[in-house]
């Protein structure tokens, strides 16, 4: 099965925003929000091969909300006469008065090769996540085990501790008995 075919959610809530994640967008397409039409313009971009910048955007004179969005390409092209040139794919995002999200322009066209994901690729990621979910799950093993050793190393030295005691008061007794047999034999001597 592709990765389109997988993909299907929505991501508009209201009627006549209903939006499948593999499509590709046009203009009068809607979302119920700025991050969901970012969103379909970022997973649209993955599956074919480019990566996302924000352009320019607008903002309301009346509250300062930003009421237009322009996402585009990051790629570009190395020209031998013009130098750099950036690529001029991008969606025109722009809010609607009952605070719906629609697509007002729509620049297919990239200046570069597009390099899709391949499924060998995302299956890498893939594996690479699980390796970091495992490694971390085995790092909260190990720090609740250092804890663990820790208090037993605490106990030990507590017992330790103890046993210096009593070996204390035993060195006491035997040096008090040692003094008891000098004086003893000083006695006598005498
Ligand atoms: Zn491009």
């Amino acid at each position: 099965m592709d990765e389109a075919n997988e993909r299907v959610e929505k991501i508009g809530e209201t009627s006549g925003c209903e939006v499948q994640t593999n499509q590709e967008p046009h203009e009068g397409m809607g979302f119920e929000s700025e991050s969901a039409a970012k969103s379909f313009y970022d997973d649209y971009a993955r599956r074919l091969g480019f990566q996302t910048r924000f352009l320019s955007s607008r903002k309301s004179e009346r509250d300062g909300s930003v009421i237009s969005r322009g996402v585009g390409c990051r790629g570009g092209s190395e020209n031998r006469s013009k130098g750099h040139e950036s690529c001029s794919a991008m969606v025109l995002l722009k809010k609607e008065k009952l605070g719906t999200w629609v697509i007002r322009r729509f620049v297919r066209d990239h200046n570069h090769p597009l390099v899709p994901h391949s499924h060998i690729s995302r299956r890498e990621l893939d594996e690479k996540d699980i390796r970091i979910q495992e490694l971390t799950a085995e790092l909260r093993v190990k720090r609740r085990l250092s804890t663990a050793y820790k208090e037993h190393l605490i106990t030990f030295m507590k017992d330790v501790e103890d046993h210096n005691g009593h070996l204390s008061t035993k060195i006491h007794l035997v040096y008090d008995n040692l003094k008891k047999l000098e004086r003893e034999e000083l006695l006598r001597r005498k």
